[in-house]
């Protein structure tokens, strides 16, 4: 088994090839296939990467990826690949181009070993949305992984591929990582194309990797970033090098007074969060209490805006152009309203209605622009706290991880987003770090949130945390 990257790369120094490595992977995956994780193995496509990897690598001109074995969420888009975004509407569909972060990481010689379960659409906290029966926790099956990009976390946890990719809109990565026990990074928005991922609310979607080591999270992010000709939200910033150093001085880290206060925080996470706080203060950093006053507007303002931007994106599902089509429609208009009835699930046609409702005449103004006001002052105030600190410092989630089939209310279910979509409605980089154990026995995270596009000063801070803690 391989935890990291570095572990692979010791294998392969010791004389075992890729295609053994991917071996031992894919023998993994055969053996938890209870976790429901994988809803494909790309044995064929893998194999094959892995002797053409093995070849390069004889001839020294194999690329930084050497021997990472990758799985990918099942809304990213892999050229003469099925994918379906856990969802019925795509069922059987195979996409005819790959994913800019594909491309990137398929030419640094990766391996894409298959797709990861997920909510349907990313819509969702537990991964038990999907159209192909729910995710499994790897640290206990009678739990979920958190979602929406659960199979990702799950995959990672249980050491079936060296990292996964998943994608953020309002906290996928980081939340199934703190649920997880893994790393979870949402870049910064504009670093990592999106180009080739199935968008559900495009002004909030990032991709990003979960892996066992802050090293893996840096090379792969630095790696799919940058620049990209498909995707014109890319900034054309100078990537440069990710990789964590050690700290050159003594951070000033602000932690957010009222996420620590809310009657919704598990008491032992709040515990752990205190804990460390004190003793990063004995240990000479700066930690400042701060406040933000939008904490309670934060989950509203998220629904408003992605449920808005969904009915958009959703709107090219209709039967004709992609996937499922209903059997017994008459017609265009038929068939549109059959295939979209029969072929998307209960959550994502909640926000689907939601979305309409709020971008329609008359109450436009009242939701969908008193939303991007909102999601203004959320944006200043996380930048103003940021331009006199290093990072701010809250937790992941506010529980851990929950049993199969226990939050049933849907509002319930959101509240479980209330300390991650910051990020994605200010845009920063964010991360997820596995900090504790609960006596209930599940892992969860603490979340650091790091300036625009200094992914680089979030991996050394990473590194430093999860050294100390
Ligand atoms: N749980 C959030 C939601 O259901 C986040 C989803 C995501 O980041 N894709 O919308």
């Amino acid at each position: 088994m391989y935890n990291t990257f570095a572990d692979v790369q010791a294998a392969l120094e010791k004389g075992l090839s890729v295609q053994d490595i991917l071996n031992t992977y894919l023998k993994n995956i055969e053996d938890r296939k209870d976790l429901n994780a994988f809803l494909e193995v790309f044995e064929t496509s893998a194999k094959e990467k892995a002797e053409e990897v093995d070849e390069k690598l004889k001839n020294g001109t194999a690329g930084r990826l050497a021997g990472m074995i990758i799985g990918i969420k099942d809304n990213i888009c892999y050229k003469n690949h099925r994918v379906s975004a856990g969802s019925k509407i795509l069922e059987g569909f195979e996409s005819l181009y790959s994913a800019t972060v594909v491309e990137r990481l398929l030419e640094e010689d990766a391996i894409i070993i298959g797709r990861l379960n997920c909510d349907e659409f990313a819509m969702g906290s537990s991964s038990e949305n999907s159209a192909y029966g729910s995710v499994r926790n790897a640290v206990n099956e009678d739990y979920v992984p958190g979602g929406s990009s659960g199979g990702s976390a799950s995959a990672v946890a249980a050491q079936l591929c060296t990292v996964a990719l998943g994608s953020d809109t309002g906290g996928s990565i980081r939340q199934p990582a703190s649920f997880t026990g893994t790393i979870g990074l949402k870049p910064t928005y504009g670093r990592v194309s999106r180009y080739g991922l199935i968008a559900y609310a495009s002004s909030f979607d990032q991709i990003g990797p979960f892996s066992n080591s802050v090293e893996d999270a840096a090379l792969v992010t630095e790696i799919m970033a940058g620049k990209d000709e498909f995707d014109s939200t890319v900034s054309s910033k100078e990537v440069g090098s990710f990789a964590p150093e050690p700290l050159k001085r003594k951070l000033k880290i602000a932690y957010i007074k009222e996420t620590l206060d809310t009657d919704g925080i598990d008491p032992e996470i709040k515990g752990r969060i205190e804990q460390l706080v004190n003793c990063l203060r004995a240990d000479g950093h700066e930690l400042i209490p701060v406040s933000f006053q939008y904490l309670e507007h934060m989950v509203p303002t998220y629904y408003v805006l992605t449920t808005a931007e969904a009915s958009s994106n959703l709107a090219r599902f209709d039967g004709v152009h992609y996937g499922y089509r209903s059997q017994d429609a008459q017609g265009v208009e038929d068939t549109y309203v059959k295939s979209r009835t029969e072929g998307f699930g209960v959550e994502v046609k909640r926000r689907i209605m939601t979305g309409t409702f709020v971008l329609s005449h008359g109450y436009y103004d009242a939701y969908y622009s008193k939303g991007q006001k909102v999601r203004r002052l959320i944006q200043d105030r996380t930048n103003e706290i940021l331009s006199k600190n290093d990072v701010i410092l809250l937790p992941t989630a506010p529980t851990t991880a929950f049993q199969l089939n226990a939050v049933k209310d849907p509002i319930q279910m959101y509240l479980q987003d209330i300390f991650t979509v910051q990020a994605n409605l200010s845009g920063n980089p964010a991360i997820s770090l596995p900090i504790g154990q609960h006596s209930n026995g599940m892992p969860f995270g603490l979340q650091l949130i790091g300036s625009h596009f200094k992914e680089k000063e979030l991996m050394d801070a990473s590194s430093f945390l999860m050294d100390f803690c």
